[in-house]
């Protein structure tokens, strides 16, 4: 299988992007695994797919928003960590939610979800909070989640913003839930992952915020470029390195029906490779029956040519593609990359 081995001392971190959908998933030392959001392709999940391969069951399952591209295959996460084991030990389950209730707050869900595939993921991570509890996590700004080893801090989002929402909502007024997409950062032996969901900057100004509460963030080994790398979710300051030796690795994950990333001049991968060599992308952003088969690299111009060509056959067949794997190791120094089928990366 095209899936990296298991470094038991390293922190490895895999972002899985099949044209719609985005899976992100850490494991720290010694084996606790997070598992954030989910895609699938043909009815086959790749959250449970990649604890399948690896035999794990993680320590934290996170829905960052509920939108369709990121809700895919986490009821199935859940139901799979929560089935034949006691309460106490099923994993802490996160999703911004507005109060203690939840059952009741099912009515203002027409605003928030965008279809089954959100409300499963939502009724089953509703249901476990219900059963027990302590499972809960409500993902405020600034908590901390124990993940073996690493850290887990919510940057985002801010709490006002995730009571407007709500007021909203419970209006029956629309909200783009983008703008409460839960970022998280992730930190182990000094290096820092931020992994930033769909936040945008515009609207909502999500990534000020986020900068404003930890100056820090800028300093990180890799990104989870927030919202497939559009234009409006990159905020200059969290793209300015500190020195030209400091490259972080910047991963974007696809979403050909909105045709994220762009690459036009000012768009969102252009903007990104003016501040780093490479940038790393899951797919390209194409259905998926149209992604190239081997990991191949891209010269910013030929994507920006309406015609560029690529390799169209044979295409992929699913899981473990569209990926790239990341690990470092204790002893400190650059990540080990893996770059799984159908991934790309993109240089000026
Ligand atoms: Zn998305």
């Amino acid at each position: 299988m095209d899936l990296p081995a298991l470094d038991t001392d390293a922190l490895q971190l895999f972002v899985f992007g099949p044209g719609m959908g985005e899976l992100v998933a850490i494991r720290a030392p010694p084996n606790h695994w997070l598992v954030m959001d989910g895609c699938s392709v043909g009815g086959r999940h790749y959250g449970q797919q990649l604890m399948d391969h690896y035999g794990a069951v993680p320590s934290l399952i996170i829905l960052t928003h509920p939108h369709l591209d990121h809700a895919k295959g986490v009821s199935e996460v859940i139901d799979a960590a929560t089935s034949d084991t006691e309460p106490k030990d099923w994993p802490r389950i996160g999703l911004v939610w507005s109060t203690h209730e939840t059952r009741d707050d099912l009515t203002c869900l027409t605003r928030y979800y965008d279809g089954a595939v959100s409300e499963q993921a939502i009724s089953a991570i509703f249901d476990r909070w219900e059963r027990f509890p302590a499972c809960r996590l409500e993902l405020r700004q600034g908590e901390v989640i124990a993940l073996g080893e690493a850290r887990v801090k919510v940057l985002a989002p801010a709490p006002g913003a995730r009571t407007q929402a709500f007021q909203r909502w419970s209006a029956g007024k629309a909200f783009d839930a983008n703008c409460i997409s839960t970022v998280l950062q992730v930190e182990w032996e000094g290096v820092r992952l931020v992994l930033g969901s769909d936040m945008v900057e515009n609207p909502g100004q999500g990534w000020s915020n986020v900068l404003a509460f930890d100056s820090n963030v800028p300093r990180h080994a890799a990104l989870k470029v927030a919202h497939h790398g559009s234009t409006d979710a990159q905020h200059p300051e969290l793209l300015k390195r500190s020195s030209p030796t400091d490259e972080p690795f910047w991963l974007i994950t696809p979403f050909a029906n909105q045709k994220l990333p762009r690459f036009q001049p000012g768009e969102g991968v252009a903007l990104l490779l003016d501040h780093v060599s490479k940038v790393h992308l899951t797919g390209i952003p194409r259905s998926f029956g149209k992604q190239g088969l081997m990991p191949r690299g891209y010269r910013l111009a030929e994507l920006q040519s309406p015609a560029h060509s690529m390799d169209r056959s044979p295409s992929l067949t699913g899981f473990p593609d569209c990926m790239v794997a990341l690990s470092w190791s204790r002893s400190g120094g650059p990540p080990t990359v893996h770059s799984g089928r159908g991934s790309i990366t993109v240089e000026r």
